[in-house]
């Protein structure tokens, strides 16, 4: 399995979380609400946010769940299988992400 962090692959960062001030998330409480609602409209602001690579690669790390991150719904802790099933599926696209944006 290969995988790309900021620290193996991509772009490179000077600060580790430097990459989360260019994300178009930034203050939007509906990417930390436990209501769906809104999921359609959050898809597709991750389809056009630069830092979405860097974001697979936190969801992944920090195994995040009840959030909505690079274009999914991450259920809560206790769907350990759905959340699991989401990280292996971002590990598979993280490098067509990165090759997308130029990084490979
Ligand atoms: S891809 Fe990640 S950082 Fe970008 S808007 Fe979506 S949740 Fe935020």
């Amino acid at each position: 399995m290969t995988f790309f962090g900021p620290y193996g692959g991509g772009k490179m960062w000077l600060k580790q979380n430097e990459w989360m001030s260019y994300a178009h998330c930034a203050d939007d409480d509906r990417f930390t609400s436990e209501s769906a609602e809104h999921d359609e409209e959050l898809e597709s602001i991750c389809k056009g946010c630069h830092v979405k690579p860097e974001c697979m690669q936190w969801a992944i790390a920090d195994e995040v769940s009840s959030v909505f991150a690079a274009g999914h719904r991450f259920p809560d802790p206790s769907h350990k299988r759905g959340l699991q099933s989401l990280y292996d599926r971002f590990r598979d696209e993280l490098p067509n992400a990165l090759e997308q944006r130029g990084d490979v």
